[in-house]
């Protein structure tokens, strides 16, 4: 039995709670939680947002559903915790936990005797995902980020969750579904004579990774960013959901599968030995080929110190909106076009 067992709730009734993950001398830190109970039994579908707490687009779809969502007319119930990194909130941090400077999304599952950003990651994965029959983690670009719509799922080799997890990011119109995991987070991992390194992301240390390795169907928004709040990319992640309630049988009416999707196949981050000003070549969300320049990295006497080409055919993931960039920062992120 965990903390969330125990609120009191109400079928056909929302209600908002305090999470709670951890202590300081100020006192109980906890996060934000709606349990919207549907009238009757179903399936129980988790949804957090704010891990990184300058990617408002998520953080205002969770509200929003919290605010909106109908319980009366809802077959089982949704645990949103709308804000994960609270203290990076309240100061607009991106990336990281103002408290231990921890990315919270490379932790999962989590630890709970690590420091409060493990802390919290076990607290959400124990008490959210572990709870859920499908599991939602909300992202954008983060403050410096520009990102193309997608939605992203783990391959963890278990066939029903696989299909689930791929099936439920089919059903947000982000045109591009990302996937992960076995056999793509490891692949083509490579160095440079010219100082550049490239290698996958592990997705298991992701929320989203960490649940589906628990074998709970998850999906990874990337939706927006560089810190603005855009309505349009709001509502579709708000019809997606609707789509996610009928496609379980919580909400009334066939989903639409008939969203299309280009499918593209890890997050695999170049990084540089060297550091300076990038200019770019590319944009988010373009397709390059193998080979094809990405740009260049300047110093601060327009000499060029390094030059970026493609190292595999993709397209661009994610890019940041700045141009500085120090030794060992990622350059940008791509997703393979073939599997
Ligand atoms: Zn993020």
């Amino acid at each position: 039995m965990g903390f969330i067992d125990t609120l009191d709730t109400r079928p056909g009734k929302t209600s908002f709670h305090q999470l709670p993950v951890g202590r300081t001398p100020l006192g109980e830190l906890s996060l934000p939680l709606a349990v919207v109970r549907g009238a009757k039994p179903g399936p129980t579908v988790g949804v957090i947002s704010g891990v990184h707490a300058a990617e408002y687009n998520g953080i205002v779809t969770a509200v929003r559903l919290s605010k909106e969502l109908d319980p009366t007319e809802l077959s089982g119930s949704v645990l949103i915790v709308p804000v994960v990194n609270v203290r990076a909130l309240e100061v607009r941090n991106p990336f990281r936990n103002p408290l231990d400077q921890v990315n919270i999304n490379r932790v999962f599952p989590g630890n709970p005797y690590g420091s409060i950003s493990e802390r919290t990651a076990h607290i959400v994965h124990t008490e959210i995902a572990l709870k859920s029959d499908a599991f939602f983690d909300l992202h954008s670009g983060d403050l410096i980020e520009a990102i193309p719509l997608h939605s992203s799922a783990k391959r963890v080799g278990n066939e029903d969750v696989d299909r689930t997890s791929y099936e439920l990011a089919t059903l947000f119109d982000t045109g591009i579904v990302n996937t992960m995991g076995v056999g793509i987070d490891d692949t083509n991992a490579s160095s440079s004579d010219e100082g550049t390194y490239f290698a996958g992301l592990q997705s298991g240390a992701t929320s989203h990774g960490a649940a589906s390795d628990a074998g709970i169907p998850a999906v990874l928004m990337e939706a927006g960013g560089a810190g603005t709040v855009e309505p349009s990319v709001v509502q579709m992640e708000l019809d997606g959901f609707e789509n996610v309630f009928r496609y379980l049988g919580m909400k009334s009416g066939e989903p639409n599968r008939d969203l299309t999707h280009v499918d593209t196949y890890g997050m695999y981050i170049l990084k540089s030995i060297h550091g300076g000003l990038f200019m770019p070549e590319v944009g988010p969300g373009d397709y390059v080929q193998k080979g094809q320049p990405l740009g260049e990295m300047w110093d601060l006497q327009g000499n060029v110190l390094a030059e970026f080409a493609a190292p595999m055919a993709g397209v661009v993931l994610m890019m940041f909106t700045t141009p500085v960039r120090t030794s060992g920062e990622t350059i940008l992120i791509f997703g393979r076009t073939d599997e």
